[in-house]
């Protein structure tokens, strides 16, 4: 690395999708973002903004094969913008990867053994894992001379006592199969409960605060002097919350129940509780704008679904404020987090005694901005705090290559 290289790339690579941001860290910056979905079909499509060049979007539709055909036409965007992979001002690749076992507790430089590490998680993160070491290997043909990082969604969530990481089954099975509470978004968690410290003018290390990230996989997490205390998400992203498509916490007999009664499979399975379940499932929408919509009209399903949905979150801030004790900050983060003002009042309304409320008029601003919604005089500071897990893996990224 140069003394100019001050710009990290972030990819976060998807089973079809790759997403990707490149940042200047001197500022956080960002040069170029983009997306390529629907690999591996015949319409792929691209859509580049090139934000450093002040341009418009550039989208182009076609088939792109795969991971090392979408990353290619990234480098040929970025190129086409002086800012292609071959920049001496790159300092290093960010990794997004999903799962970290126990292993990964930290930002992590990639070489041959830490490869092998994330795909032996694979078991535990089959629709994950494997497509963030596609986007590694391809990575790595391209600029074998750079440093890349891997950033885990697992990472912040490692400060969990054993009590709270343990699921109460036999030890031996559990520790056999990996079987643990392991949480995810860990990269927002992180910067979330950061950003609320610094909201409130104070070190992440003197304030407790649960954070809520809302957006279509939804956690919530009790961060305690800046470590993760406690986490919704388990071994999988699918315990918790209600989801846009997974259902969140549930009976796990309902599972033995649709196998024996309802006669389906495990993957039948799987997929009602990933894909077909929460929101989307309760009402068959999972966008929080539709749902608003729909019960604005007075419709008793998107209704239901809302009132299952914030009791389930309401039920969270209950469990965490007890897990923590003192609760200095709420901050709703993510899609719905950051726009749905309905569900923020909804998810505090009736908190009082818990020194939580929201005030109308704050709860109404729309803004990108950090900001307080709750009223001057509440105990507990609410907060609306807008999550850039892409800045946050820039960042892990760029401190380790500099360290
Ligand atoms: P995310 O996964 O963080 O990108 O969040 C996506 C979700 O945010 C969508 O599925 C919507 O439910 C929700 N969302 C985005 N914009 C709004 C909005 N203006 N009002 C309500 N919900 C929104």
């Amino acid at each position: 690395m140069t003394a100019t290289a001050t710009r990290v790339l972030v990819l976060n690579s998807g089973s079809s999708s790759v997403k990707y941001q490149l940042i200047d860290m001197n500022d956080g910056t960002r040069l170029a973002v983009g997306l390529v979905e629907r690999i591996g079909e015949q319409a792929s499509r691209l859509a580049h903004t090139p934000l450093a060049a002040g341009g418009d979007k550039r989208e182009t539709e076609g088939a792109i094969a795969d991971h090392d055909a979408a990353l290619k036409a990234v480098a040929a965007e970025l190129a086409a913008d002086g800012l292609g992979l071959d920049s001496p001002q790159l300092a290093a690749i960010g990794h997004r990867v999903v799962h970290g076992g126990l292993k990964f507790t930290e930002p992590t430089v990639i070489d041959d053994a830490v490869l092998k590490e994330i795909e032996r998680l694979v078991p535990v993160a089959p629709l994950h894992n494997p497509a963030n070491i596609t986007g590694i290997r391809t990575a790595q043909a391209m600029r074998p001379d750079l440093p890349q990082v891997a950033v885990f969604d697992t990472a912040f969530h490692a400060t969990m006592p054993e009590y709270a990481a343990r699921y109460a089954i036999d030890v031996e099975t559990a520790d056999a199969h990996r079987i643990r509470r392991y949480g995810f978004h860990g990269t927002s968690h992180a910067y979330v409960s950061r950003k609320t410290a610094a909201l409130l003018g104070k070190d992440p290390s003197e304030v407790n605060v649960i954070v809520l990230h809302l957006g279509n996989g939804a956690s919530a997490s009790a961060v305690a002097g800046g470590r993760c205390v406690d986490t919704s998400m388990g071994l999988t992203p699918l315990e918790g919350l209600v989801m846009g498509t997974r259902s969140g916490d549930i009976d796990p007999a309902v599972t033995f129940h649709l196998k024996r009664v309802a006669g389906m499979s495990t993957d039948e399975i799987d997929v009602l509780l990933n894909k077909k379940s929460g929101l989307i499932g309760l009402c068959g929408d999972n966008d929080m704008r539709e749902i608003r919509r729909r019960i604005d009209e007075g419709d008793e399903r998107a209704r239901l679904a809302f009132d299952i949905y914030i009791h389930r979150l309401k039920k969270y801030i209950g469990a965490y404020s007890a897990v923590l004790g003192r609760v200095d900050a709420v901050a709703f983060t993510a899609g719905v987090g950051e726009n749905a003002a309905p569900v923020r009042e909804a998810a505090v309304a009736g908190l009082e005694e818990m020194g939580m409320a929201v005030d109308a008029s704050l709860n109404a601003v729309r803004s990108d901005e950090p900001r307080l919604i709750s009223p001057e005089y509440a105990r507990v500071a609410v907060a609306v705090v807008p999550t850039d897990e892409e800045l946050e893996i820039a960042q892990q990224t760029y401190a380790l290559v500099n360290a």
